[in-house]
């Protein structure tokens, strides 16, 4: 297969040497990427041409910005295949996850689009009668946008997309393990007729182009989602600019499984979690808290299921789980495994079995709250098992971590799922279902040290953090 070359996109001409090499992780001889890394003079130079850009496209009917939108999402429903297989060559998950990812990011933009037709404020009663009170959603101008390289297209879309409805110009960088799916999404709107300057695609390192895109005067607000000590060291740099800053980051999630579940259904729901994406996403499913009358028979089942997934190259028939993204990643996987079994932790299924960068699913029992493994993400295909003597002291387990992303429960107990659903403290809560997966239209985030839990992601909350409200008071003549 070919390999991509990717420029970066500046004042609407696509420019620079590609010279970073990506490899496919599931065939290292394989260079599916060469890509140019933006410079910080090119990040500056794209934060002034959005700034002007920025101004006309605020001017912008915004149904017809809309337009724009759907039509990119048109365009990348076509290539979906195209997409998919770049991503799962570039990033490894399968080509299924890949393709449906694409399809994510088409819907995305034509969802979107459509909220060009509702960007409305409100009007409000005047106590003296005598003004006419509306608000007005303005955009905040240039906004920088950082995303992970676990969904290299729909994470750079959930941002993108609402950012430019607003009205606002985005300076994109993906990560630069996995550059493709933010390409294809550039190309998208840049094929649909988006006016020069008001997407740039900046690739590159987060010290040369990340920090120059929180920096820069231009920009008004930063959008991040990754780790959390890249992300705190965004919210230290920004804080002196105060600038608006939304954190998506880590994840510890947990699912309950109480003695009333089927230990089969049990079983699918964690390992879909678990092990699905090759539990490569900040909602994997990392912790299962069971109550003793299912434990063995949960346990068996979920090991029956970790066959199903055994890892493969994710263009081939069948194959559940692709490659871990990288030697970095793997290392740090195997390194939790190995720390995990010195505390303890009895492998039912053992991930350290690896091959290139193939990775076995790992299920850990023998595991205490206060240990690593039960603590820290892995982000890798590793769930570690707990005990509960029953419904509260499960809901406190889940409770007992730093992170606050998704949790789920698998039980068919209506007051039980209530109970759960009332106590615990994560921003997305699944009930017979995988921790991973959400609907587009659907507040997304967490709490605790997850993200900035300040505006949420998708729907409305998106709409909120790229736009500041402006309340206009008009007098009115007596009646
Ligand atoms: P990462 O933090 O290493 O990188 C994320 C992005 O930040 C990349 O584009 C990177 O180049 C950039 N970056 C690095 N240093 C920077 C700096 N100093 N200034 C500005 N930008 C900089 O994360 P990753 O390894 O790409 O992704 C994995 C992490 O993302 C996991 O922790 C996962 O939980 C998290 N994640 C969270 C969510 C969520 O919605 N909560 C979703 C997906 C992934």
């Amino acid at each position: 297969m070919s390999t991509i070359e990717i420029q970066n996109l500046i004042d609407g001409v696509w420019t620079g040497k590609p010279a970073t090499v990506r490899r496919n992780p599931a065939d290292l001889d394989e260079i599916v990427t060469r890509t140019a890394a933006a410079t910080a003079d090119e990040v500056r130079a794209a934060a002034a041409s959005a700034a002007k850009a920025a101004q006309e496209w605020a001017r912008t009917p915004a149904p017809a910005r809309g337009r724009i939108l759907e039509r990119a999402g048109d365009l990348i429903e076509q290539r979906a295949d195209e997409i998919g297989d770049d991503i799962t060559r570039e990033e490894g998950k399968t080509r299924a996850e890949a393709r449906g990812e694409a399809l994510r990011a088409a819907q995305l933009l034509r969802f979107y689009g459509n909220e060009g037709w509702r960007l409305g404020g409100e009007t409000y009663p005047s106590a003296a009668g005598t003004d006419l009170i509306y608000s007005r959603r303005e955009p905040l101008g240039v906004v920088s946008v950082i995303t992970p390289w676990n969904f290299p297209i729909a994470i750079p879309t959930w941002k993108t997309a609402p950012a430019l409805i607003a009205g606002n110009a985005v300076l994109l960088k993906p990560a630069q393990v996995a550059p493709v799916g933010a390409w294809h999404l550039a190309r998208a709107l840049h094929d649909a007729g988006l006016p020069a300057g008001v997407l740039s695609l900046l690739n590159g390192s987060g010290s040369a182009v990340g920090n120059t895109l929180i920096d820069a005067d231009e920009v008004a607000a930063v959008t991040f989602t990754g780790s959390n000590s890249v992300g705190d060291g965004i919210y230290r740099r920004a804080a002196p600019r105060r600038i608006r800053v939304q954190l998506e980051m880590g994840g510890k999630n947990a699912v309950i499984v109480l003695d009333d579940a089927d230990p089969q259904t049990a079983a699918e729901v964690v390992a879909a979690g678990a092990f699905g994406l090759t539990g490569q996403a900040c909602t994997a499913t990392s912790r299962v808290i069971v109550t003793p009358g299912i434990r063995d028979r949960f346990v068996e089942a979920l090991a029956a299921q970790a066959e199903r997934y055994r890892p493969g190259n994710g263009l081939g028939d069948g194959v559940l789980m692709g490659p871990v993204v990288s030697h970095d990643q793997l290392s740090s996987n195997l390194d939790h495994l190995q720390a995990a079994v010195q505390a303890g932790a009895r492998p039912v299924t053992d991930g350290r079995r690896v091959d290139g960068l193939m990775m076995a699913p790992s299920i850990l029992t023998g595991v205490g709250p206060a240990d690593i493994i039960a603590r820290e993400e892995v982000f890798g295909p590793v769930v570690a098992v707990l005990d509960a003597g029953g419904l509260d002291a499960a809901i406190d387990l889940v409770n007992d971590s730093r992170f606050g992303l998704s949790a789920g429960i698998v039980t068919n107990d209506l007051a039980a799922v209530h109970r759960f659903a009332d106590r615990v403290h994560a921003g997305v809560v699944k009930v017979n279902r995988p921790t991973s997966g959400v609907e587009l239209n659907t507040p997304f985030g967490g709490v605790g040290d997850s993200g900035t839990n300040t505006y949420r992601e998708q729907g409305q909350g998106a709409l909120d953090f790229f736009t500041w409200t402006k309340s206009v008071y008009s007098a009115t003549p007596a009646w």
